[in-house]
């Protein structure tokens, strides 16, 4: 079973990966909890590079292509081998990111940016992804609130988010049945339940 947690930067993606990791454990599974840009020692060196670097240094096509890379090393090296083991694997951002953060934001096209990382990733997806919909003020005040400096993405301004939402949405509403969307404004325990609500759908 693979879940994926998708959403703008402030959505609360981390607290539900935490939340829901403890959830299925408690029920009995063994549990992947990995996250991107990172997951692997290289995945985790790009993302590094990537959100140290101004745009200035990186343009959109090499930073698509770098998160691509680093997604396929994540693909091969943990979330393909333990989806074999039987394992369930929480992963906080996808492909779904990359097609809105670069597709969208950076305007490269939802499509293109899609296809690349279908390649990357040999075609795996997530049995499940959860979106949670945030709207940019509230993501950006969220941030703020919660960390001392906000990294080089996230101190885009509010139109950039915005673009990354709608495209969020956007590939929801093409596969609703892989997708469970989830106003961000909800509590966390709200959220919690919600998700654990939509599992028998995907692990059935
Ligand atoms: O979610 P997390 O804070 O770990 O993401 C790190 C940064 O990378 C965020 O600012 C996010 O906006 C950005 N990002 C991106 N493109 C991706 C994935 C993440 O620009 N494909």
């Amino acid at each position: 079973l693979f879940i994926a947690l998708e959403g703008g930067d402030g959505a609360g993606k981390s607290t539900q990966a935490g939340l829901l990791c403890r959830a299925l454990e408690e029920g009995g599974r063994t549990v992947v909890r990995t996250r991107e840009p990172g997951g692997t020692p290289i995945g985790e060196k790009l993302r590094s590079l990537v959100l140290e670097h101004g745009h200035g240094d990186i343009d959109a096509r090499t930073e698509a292509l770098i998160f691509a890379a680093s997604r396929a090393a994540h693909v091969q090296q943990v979330i393909a081998p333990a989806l074999r083991r039987g394992d369930v694997v929480v992963c906080d951002r996808y492909i779904d990111s990359s097609v809105a953060y670069q597709g969208a934001g950076r305007n490269l096209g939802p499509r293109a940016v899609l296809d690349v990382n279908l390649w990357a990733t040999d075609g795996l997806l997530p049995d499940l992804t959860v979106l949670l919909d945030v709207d940019p003020a509230e993501g950006r005040s969220r941030r703020t609130a919660g960390a001392a400096v906000e990294d080089r993405l996230e101190s885009e301004p509010d139109d950039f988010h915005a673009s990354i939402r709608d495209a969020f949405l956007d590939l929801a509403r093409e596969e609703p049945e892989r997708y469970l969307v989830l106003s961000a404004a909800g509590t966390p325990e709200d959220l919690h339940v919600a998700i654990l609500g939509a599992l028998p759908r995907v692990s059935a």
